[in-house]
């Protein structure tokens, strides 16, 4: 007799109810451990976008459970407008181990991006420079999705149709030092940038243009706000990213691998950035209530293990290896490697898109990119062995993606 209470069957029918931003993989997860998804089903996948870099311990992992279900037992939410403790433990922990003296917190990366805008701007009115607006962003930089976090990158197609592009934002061409010195002036706030471009391409600044930077804006008093939401927490094999060049911005936006899959984010500077933050001048209902500050203290204690860093390095050392490889055997699939760390940019000789589908088809799951890239983000302590199995079946999506290839280029011959 047929199990009438077996769960309906994956892939489930797209709902007409939800918005319809996202053109969705048909295909959903029932659980998660370590490197791994499942479907109902029991189908396994190798996760090697962790939600775009988000489950940087990857799923399941016991500290962050447990401390979801002891804080889930004693207390949820209060209010800023009382002390919670675990909001002060995290934000010790953030500053003892960056350029940082204070913290806000937020739910989201796009908010801490929201908030660091503010306090540059704060900063120059407070010190009577009301007219000090400029937010200098790059091409190809992505900030989040608020109406202030798209006019900061300037990427046309987000911002189409939301109206007018805001007063007080600069875009300037990735890498271009004359350009970038011409564009600073009277009316200048900050410059924003991400130290590793993600959904750009994973493009990694160099070292000598992030102290470049650092330079200019000693010189000319704008402050640097420098977006680490993908590229910090350890991805890159540092903490942070700026860590590689000794550069620290004045501000900085981090979220992602802060809550290892809980929406946490935060916005971090000197005290002296912040000087015009004064009480009434900022808030968050949600932001860095107690469930999420539990979960938050717990994932930074893992991320700063010195150990989990030697662990990138060597883990993505060896996938930089093996992805050259094929590069050499698929030279019309894999055009270049870039990023740093886990921040894996590949650029592609064939359609993205289609690349992450053959990719599915391996049950090996990775993120998009600009510039018909495609970015590996696997979890921070994925295994040299799990390492291996991911390039196994990349390489059987590079196959994939060179037979297509080869029997379009026959079909139009
Ligand atoms: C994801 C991301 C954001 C936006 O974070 P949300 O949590 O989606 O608002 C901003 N900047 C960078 C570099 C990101 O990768």
């Amino acid at each position: 007799m047929a199990d009438t209470s077996a769960p309906p069957v994956s892939p489930p029918v797209p709902s007409d109810h939800l918005m319809g931003v996202y053109a969705r993989a048909p295909l959903a997860f029932e659980r998660g451990e370590g490197v791994r998804l499942y479907t109902a089903e029991g189908e396994e996948y190798l996760d090697c976008m962790a939600g775009i870099a988000v489950t940087a311990l990857g799923h399941g992992h016991p500290k962050l459970v447990q401390a979801v279900k002891d804080q889930a037992e004693k207390l949820w939410h209060t209010s800023n407008i009382f002390r919670i403790p675990n909001q002060e433990k995290l934000a010790d922990l953030l500053t003892a181990h960056t350029f940082a003296d204070v913290c806000f917190f937020t739910n989201s990366g796009a908010e801490a991006i929201e908030c660091a805008i503010k306090t540059a701007r704060k900063y120059h009115w407070s010190k009577g420079h009301p007219e000090r607006i400029d937010i200098i962003g790059f091409e190809g930089s992505f900030h989040g999705r608020t109406l202030a976090a798209v006019n900061a990158s300037g990427n046309p197609s987000y911002l189409e149709g939301f109206g007018p592009p805001m007063p007080g934002f600069v875009h300037l061409p990735y890498g271009d030092h004359d350009a970038l010195r011409a564009a600073i002036g009277p009316t200048t706030a900050a410059i924003i940038i991400e130290p590793v471009q993600g959904e750009g391409g994973a493009r990694a600044l160099p070292d000598a243009c992030l102290r470049g930077l650092r330079q200019l804006c000693d010189e000319t008093g704008v402050l640097l706000i420098y977006d680490e939401i993908q590229c910090g927490l350890g991805r890159t094999g540092k903490l942070f990213a700026y860590e590689w060049a000794d550069a620290p911005p004045d501000i900085m936006a981090v979220a992602k691998a802060l809550g290892g899959g809980f929406p946490v984010g935060a916005c971090l500077s000197t005290i002296a950035a912040a000087s015009g933050m004064t009480p009434g001048s900022h808030g968050s209902t949600y932001g860095g209530n107690p469930l999420a500050m539990a979960v938050g203290v717990a994932s930074v204690e893992e991320l700063v293990k010195p150990e989990l860093m030697d662990n990138v390095r060597e883990v993505s050392g060896y996938l930089n290896q093996q992805i050259s490889g094929l590069k050499d055997r698929y030279p019309d699939v894999v055009l270049d490697i870039r990023g740093k760390g886990m921040l894996i940019g590949v650029q592609l000789g064939t359609p993205n898109r289609e690349f992450m589908q053959h990719a599915r088809d391996a049950h090996l799951l990775i993120a998009g990119g600009g510039d018909n890239c495609i970015r590996l983000l696997p979890p921070l302590n994925l295994t040299r062995e799990e390492a291996r199995e991911a390039i196994q079946r990349l390489e059987m999506a590079c196959e994939a993606a060179q037979a297509k290839a080869r029997s379009n280029k026959a079909g139009a011959a």
